[in-house]
């Protein structure tokens, strides 16, 4: 053993012995909360929907509402809180107000373990009795989701105050070691990066550091006045670059430059945190003033392992526990060591990792008063006891504010508390020993590693999520895994998107031939594609197909049906995925190409080139799942068959708002089917649509088999649709057109073969209800992103917001304040969230929506400010909106949102389903009865609960609606093939005289191939 580790061992041991002195639950608080934290422990779904009561129960203000909500969370439940629920569901049937409160005050019991004061009065008690502990304190201002500018400026405006009240009421107050206190100012405030502004992106770090610095300013100067410390908090990975970098910015600033009190947070959970934190030792080096750095493992880990997971992102925090534990004392190490110019503030409550950090403060000659440690309010009690015994300094992390903005921060508090990979839990609940809880980390995961069998450890030591195990139980989903999304917290992806856009531009005015058999096809007319930001720009021309050409296009198609639909589905799969590999490669270039050609804000274009790689992905999987003639049932002395032929010729006519991902979604599944394609770009978006063309052919299209037609709808795209050989149409876009191409369809024209089948998806008026006990926070983020993310210009955004009376004033008022924040600009600068629109014609019938809004409706807002150039549209919100007013039935497809309020949630749910389209709808609410009805109630293609109602990925969410929306196919869904497909089932009678084979094969490749 390492003289080290025995020093540990002896620290821990005494801390232990001092901690046994004291003895003190985990929870110093007993009762009610107690129990509920013990039970948590036992029964993983109790503490799901306990954690979730607790979540919703500050923003009930009925006592009626709370007994529903205990009623409908813990109905069912069979644990020792059974009795609890059902006498407080009698009594509250019999006086509802009494239980009602008896319950919020039990829960308030429970936050004020966690929350140390309602108010910075009220938080003074606290601190005082802690200064009489030799405790000292840094406060935090509780409150971190801020959904406006407004509210990040009365965020701002609380730290001032609180900066002032506590110089104020702690004047005369001395550090607790009285040695090295210049190094430990009394005043100590803690700062969340993220409540001080909104509109945080992490592709745009300059802006947000323009924003937030001079907001932090004012603070810091009122700091340094009063002899104050500021630390940043650190908070999820999505702020944590820009956070690192506003406070290497600022304190660089001569103001600030030699000011030591400043102090920011490394959480050793990250695999990126060693890095960080040297390049903020050299910073300081550079800098010549010390400053400090709060090491803690980090609160997010549940969120960031789900964030990555879903986004297909690198997970950026360890696995194990124990990685984040040693890599915790390995920082304490880098921290120690460069203590001239750093001060160490260890936030744990880990008696391991804090005895290492007294043992390796010793070894390498740091004295206990130049460090110190730090603790969170109502946790650990005895432990922070025992390091005062023991001479070291302790300051306390005190959360201040109401229990409804401090609900995420008791959250993760419960979370940790209960966690079983946490400290507190193995110490005090578990009784864990001591030899146990002092063991090096390092020792764990080599011991974790080595149980674990080869084929799972990369899941641990690499970065992404293990693949999704396809079987026959999966979910149809599961076949194949979604691309990642590009993660632009990281410089490099922000770069190369500069790059890119910079290589797009440098290529505007080039021109791009048809396709058609496999020639290029110049014709004597170029189509010019503009950028909507700027309309004087030509992005390219393509040239512009007439009849002859279309005729020319039908004609190869045709002739190359044969050959196509007897290529083995595994070669059309594969051709697929040679397309999507090329995607993945110019990935950056064709985002850059919808930003300029579409108005696309980066992170939107991206997500759309991800869709178009998934759809190539997943179709393919999905044509090797249905390829081969299938057994359809066992039956003795009888084989029936059943499998698919292609349709023959397809057309393809996409819309410009996904230009690459819809187009390719479409084209892939008729290609993979065996269907050979003429595919006609919208006219908004024709340079996507040439380069989709290039794609497929570098990935090997046979000629003929693709198409590509650009020209216009009204001249080609009729003739099309109306021509007697083209056999299938799919076709997003316009309820206009779309319904034309439905009926003109139906029509039989001489000489054709088969009845045309039509994919058909058209718009919508999407609905999002928020129930009068939502999640306010979330429900105003994603209602504002889901009307004007991409100016509104999605099929599934959101137009119809539908309000409760009895939550409407509070909604509106945050909605207001919310849209008013939103980033308006041109979609080249990162972090723009509402670009222009996409062209005159729908500037115009935009606006004259917005005139018929205002003589229907009132105007609630429209931004002020908008570029002068190109065809911005400001986002506008209508209130006072009626059901049978225009502006709530007809499609607008711009940045305009209509307000309905309503009496009740059955009144919400006839208005959003009385329109004629079924889409996409919202529903946010945290009433597990009304999720439920929302679920079975809503008419719409996408019901989407507590999110945006856009952003539909392949395989997880397949995307179509009903009734004027579309035909009810869903793209990216398991039977999206099958539109495209004829099944055909061949029966064969295998008995001989009374014999037949013993054994039927489950599949037959023999008839496979149509001759047609
Ligand atoms: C005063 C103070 C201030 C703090 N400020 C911040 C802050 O600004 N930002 C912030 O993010 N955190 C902050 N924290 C840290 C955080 O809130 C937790 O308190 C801390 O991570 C718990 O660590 P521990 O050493 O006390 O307990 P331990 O029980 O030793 O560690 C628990 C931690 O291990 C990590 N972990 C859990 N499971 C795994 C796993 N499977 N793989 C890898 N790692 C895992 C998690 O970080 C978890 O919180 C602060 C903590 C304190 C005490």
């Amino acid at each position: 053993m390492s003289s080290l580790q025995r020093e540990i061992e002896a620290r821990g041991e005494r801390i232990f012995t001092l901690v046994d002195q004291h003895p003190e639950s985990l929870f110093s608080k007993a009762g009610f909360y107690q129990g509920m934290m013990a039970l948590s422990m036992r029964d993983e779904h109790f503490k799901v929907q306990l954690f979730r009561f607790v979540d919703v129960l500050p923003s009930l203000r009925r006592s009626s509402d709370i007994v529903e909500h205990l009623e409908e969370y813990f109905a069912g439940i069979r644990n020792g809180f059974a009795p609890f629920i059902d006498t407080g569901v009698r009594l509250a049937r019999i006086v509802p107000w009494v239980s009602g409160r008896v319950l919020r005050w039990n829960v308030s019991g429970m936050a004020r373990q966690f929350i140390a004061g309602k108010n910075p009065n009220d938080v003074m008690k606290t601190l005082r009795k802690r200064r009489a502990q030799k405790i000292g304190f840094t406060v935090d201002l509780l409150g971190e989701a801020v959904v406006s500018e407004k509210e990040a400026d009365e965020y701002a405006a609380r730290c001032l105050d609180l900066l002032d009240g506590l110089g104020r009421e702690t004047r005369g107050w001395t550090d607790a070691l009285e040695k090295n206190s210049a190094l430990f100012p009394v005043v100590n405030l803690s700062v969340k990066i993220s409540a001080l502004y909104s509109q945080m992106n992490p592709a745009d770090p300059a802006d947000a550091i323009a924003h937030l610095a001079p907001k932090l300013r004012p603070i810091l100067r009122r700091a340094r006045e009063l002899g104050a410390f500021i630390n940043f908090d650190m908070e999820s990975y999505v702020h944590k670059n820009i956070t690192l970098e506003l406070f290497k910015t600022i304190f660089t600033e001569k103001e600030f430059k030699d000011w030591p009190h400043a102090g920011i947070v490394i959480q050793a959970y990250l695999r990126d945190a060693e890095a960080n934190l040297r390049d903020l030792i050299s910073w300081a080096h550079a800098r010549g003033t010390r400053f400090t750095v709060r090491l803690v493992k980090g609160a997010y880990w549940d969120y960031e392992t789900i964030k990555s997971r879903q986004n297909g992102w690198d997970c950026p925090v360890y696995f194990q526990k124990p990685e984040s534990d040693v890599n915790f004392e390995e920082l304490t190490r880098l921290l120690l060591k460069n203590e001239s110019i750093v001060t160490a503030a260890f936030g744990s409550h880990n008696v391991r990792s804090i005895a290492h950090g007294q043992a390796l403060a010793d070894e390498l000659g740091v004295d206990r008063s130049r460090f110190e440690f730090q603790l969170l309010y109502g946790m650990a009690g005895p432990i922070k006891r025992a390091l005062v015994e023991m001479g070291y300094r302790v300051r306390e992390y005190c959360p201040v504010g109401e229990l409804l903005p401090g609900m995420s921060y008791l959250v993760r508090r419960l979370l940790e508390n209960t966690s079983n990979e946490g400290f507190l839990r193995a110490k005090f609940s578990e009784n864990v020993s001591a030899d146990e809880l002092l063991r090096d980390p390092k020792e764990l995961v080599r011991q974790n590693r080595a149980n674990l069998s080869e084929t799972t450890i990369p899941a641990i030591t690499e970065d992404r999520a293990p693949k999704n195990g396809a079987s026959i139980e999966s979910p149809p989903g599961d076949i194949y895994e979604n691309s990642p999304l590009v993660n632009f917290v990281y410089q490099e992806s922000q770069e190369k998107m500069r790059t890119a856009l910079h290589e797009v531009r440098n290529r505007f005015g080039e021109k791009y031939p048809l396709v058609i058999g496999g020639e290029k096809v110049w014709t004597d007319k170029l189509t010019p594609s503009v950028n909507p930001s700027a309309p004087k720009e030509v992005v390219g021309y393509v040239a512009e197909a007439g009849i002859p050409e279309a005729e020319r296009a039908v004609k190869v198609a045709r002739a190359a049906v044969d050959k196509w639909s007897r290529t083995p589905f595994e070669e059309r799969a594969r051709l697929l995925e040679r397309a999507a590999a090329i995607m993945d490669r110019r990935r950056y270039e064709l985002s850059a190409l919808e930003v300029l050609e579409v108005g696309k804000p980066w992170a939107e274009a991206d997500g759309d080139i991800r869709e178009a790689m998934d759809f190539c992905r997943f179709y393919a999987e999905q044509m090797r799942q249905i390829g081969r003639p299938r057994l359809t049932q066992h039956v003795p002395g009888e084989e029936s068959y059943q499998h698919y032929w292609p349709r023959g010729v397809a057309l393809v006519i996409a819309p410009w708002n996904f230009p690459i991902a819809i187009l390719c979604g479409m084209v892939s599944a008729a290609l993979v089917t065996g269907n050979t394609v003429i595919m006609k770009p919208s006219e908004q978006s024709i340079i996507c649509g040439a380069m989709l063309m290039e794609i497929f052919q570098e990935a090997g299209v046979p000629p003929g088999v693709l198409n590509f037609l650009s020209g216009r709808g009204s001249v080609i795209g009729a003739h099309l649709v109306d021509h007697k050989d083209v056999d299938l149409i799919a076709f997003t876009g316009s309820r206009e057109v779309g319904l034309r191409i439905w009926e003109s369809a139906g029509i039989t024209r001489p000489g054709q073969r088969e009845l045309k089948r039509v994919v058909c998806e058209m718009g919508g008026k999407n609905p999002v209800i928020i129930d009068s006990d939502a999640d306010l926070d979330e429900a105003v983020v994603d209602s504002t992103y889901s009307a004007f993310g991409y100016q509104g210009q999605k099929c599934s955004a959101l137009s119809r917001l539908i309000l409760l009376e009895e939550n409407y004033d509070r909604v509106m008022e945050r909605l207001l304040s919310a849209t008013g924040s939103l980033r308006v600009g041109n979609p080249e600068e990162p972090g723009i969230m509402v670009g222009p629109v996409i062209d005159e014609a729908a500037y115009k019938r935009i606006q004259e929506y917005i005139e018929i809004g205002k003589s229907e409706a009132t105007l609630a807002y429209q931004a002020k400010e908008v570029p002068p150039e190109g065809y911005f549209i400001p986002p506008t919100i209508f209130t006072g909106v009626k059901p049978n007013m225009r502006i709530a039935r007809e499609e607008i497809f711009g940045p305009v949102l209509s307000v309905i309020k309503v009496r009740d949630l059955d009144k919400a749910f006839e208005v959003a389903n009385g329109t004629d389209y079924a889409l996409t709808a919202g529903f946010f609410s945290r009433s597990p009865a009304d999720i439920d009805r929302a679920k079975a109630e809503i008419e719409a293609g996408n019901v989407y609960i507590n999110r945006s109602c856009t952003g539909a990925v392949v395989g997880r969410h397949p995307f179509g609606g009903f009734k004027m929306s579309g035909g009810g196919t869903k793209a990216g869904g398991a039977d999206y093939l099958l539109q495209f497909l004829l099944p055909r089932v061949v029966t064969e009678n295998v008995t001989r005289h009374g014999f037949a084979p013993e054994e039927t094969p489950e599949y037959r490749d023999e008839f496979l191939w149509p001759q047609r």
